[in-house]
């Protein structure tokens, strides 16, 4: 067949009327097809349901089983955490349904000390859920137009966590972290703006309901020119965390108003009653501490978390997935060495991070402390029992 016989097996045209015609095994497609079958493949994908991506629901037994596995005590969070997080995928499922009811979002504040595992918490619900996570410090947020982040910059990293895949964000989770550190400064609203307290919650609250945003595909400033992905952030559900620090005397307040006879000065509370103050925590209890109402609203469930005790340290060092024992046993390995720890060191160490403010998280650095492993070839300290 001479060149000008070679026809494309699509549109008839022959070669001299096409720029390119690329042979197959008994055909040919010119380059006018391929821009027409390429335009119809986008059209096929810009049609798709924004809702395609599905979460696959678990019942809530199963999710907390799955904490169970990671997260050690924390009961009640684990239960009520559960549930919430099954309510808010359930809802966004029900929508396939288009049923007239519109369930409200399970948005969760969780409370309580450091290292009680409120993070972890949330990653481990991402990791069960495979859906997207974005953990970020209210402190660092402030209303737009001012020096820190605006709360734009939280869609940014929850797109960046879903490689952005607009749709998996749009189902992703994220934890606002020191949450009560955004409080309202005072109850007598200043003059000077609060641009880091009352502000942000403002700022929050818009995405917290459910508003599409425009989000510049690399993060960082917006340019006029530059094409953002908007993102719709009505199915986003938001986890805050904070510890919350004198809450109780707020709880015992309202405890004791509602109790006659009840002495109802404040004592120095005891770290039991504390605790046991603490898990009465209630979205009014945290108005009062200086979370506006709009943003408490928001928030339909609380959850408190305890501080962990000296057997659940052990537990969190001994029988979790990945647990920092574990982390330091293989970095040890590569280094042909077997590291062993005794019951008692693992009481040891857990009564000394218990001694410290930080709960679990003092644990990391004890192990620094007294395993640094980038000398593990130089000597072993050996007046610990490890
Ligand atoms: P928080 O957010 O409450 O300050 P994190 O969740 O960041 O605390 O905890 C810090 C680390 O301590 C976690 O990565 C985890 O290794 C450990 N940890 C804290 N609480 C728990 C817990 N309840 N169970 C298991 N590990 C925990």
């Amino acid at each position: 067949m001479s060149e000008e016989e070679i026809l494309c097996s699509f549109c008839g045209r022959s070669k001299s009327q096409t720029k390119l015609l690329i042979a197959g095994l008994d055909a040919h497609i010119c380059d006018i097809c391929i821009s027409q079958a390429d335009m119809i493949l986008k059209d096929d994908e810009s049609s798709k349901d924004p809702s395609d991506f599905a979460v696959e629901l678990k019942p809530p037994k199963e999710i907390k089983k799955f904490l169970d596995l990671h997260v050690i005590g924390q009961e009640d969070a684990k239960k009520t955490l559960s549930v919430a997080v099954y309510n808010h995928y359930k809802r966004i499922n029900q929508k396939h349904l288009q049923e007239e009811i519109e369930i409200q979002k399970s948005n969760l504040i969780l409370v309580g000390p450091t290292g009680t595992g409120k993070t972890l918490l949330a990653q481990t619900i991402s990791k069960f859920l495979n859906v997207p996570i974005a953990i970020v410090d209210a402190t660092v947020l402030t209303e737009a137009g001012y020096v820190g982040e605006d709360v734009e910059s939280i869609l940014s990293k929850l797109l960046q966590a879903a490689d952005f895949d607009v749709d998996k964000a749009q189902n992703g989770i994220v934890f606002i972290d020191e949450i009560d550190k955004i409080a309202r400064k005072s109850d007598n609203p200043s003059i000077t703006r609060d641009v880091s307290g009352e502000g942000v919650q403002q700022a929050l609250l818009k995405i917290i309901e459910g508003s599409i945003a425009s989000i510049p595909p690399q993060g960082g400033r917006k340019h006029p020119q530059q094409e953002f992905l908007q993102v719709d952030t009505k199915d986003i559900l938001f986890i805050c965390g904070g510890a919350f620090n004198g809450l109780e005397e707020q709880i015992q307040k309202r405890v004791s108003d509602n109790t006659i006879g009840f002495n109802s000065n404040i004592q120095k509370l005891s770290d039991e009653v504390k605790e046991s103050l603490f898990k009465e925590a209630k979205s009014q209890d945290l108005n009062k501490y200086g979370l506006i109402p709009e943003f408490i609203g928001r928030f339909p469930v609380v959850a408190a978390l305890e501080e962990l005790s000296e057997s659940e340290l052990v537990k969190v060092m001994s029988e979790t997935k990945n647990s920092i024992t574990d982390q330091f046993k293989y970095l040890f390995k590569l280094d042909n060495i077997t590291l062993e720890f005794t019951d008692g060191a693992f009481k040891q160490i857990a009564r000394e991070a218990k001694a410290s403010a930080s709960g679990a998280r003092a644990l990391r650095a004890i192990f620094e402390e007294i395993l640094p492993v980038s000398y593990t070839h130089l000597t072993l300290p050996t007046n610990r029992e490890v």
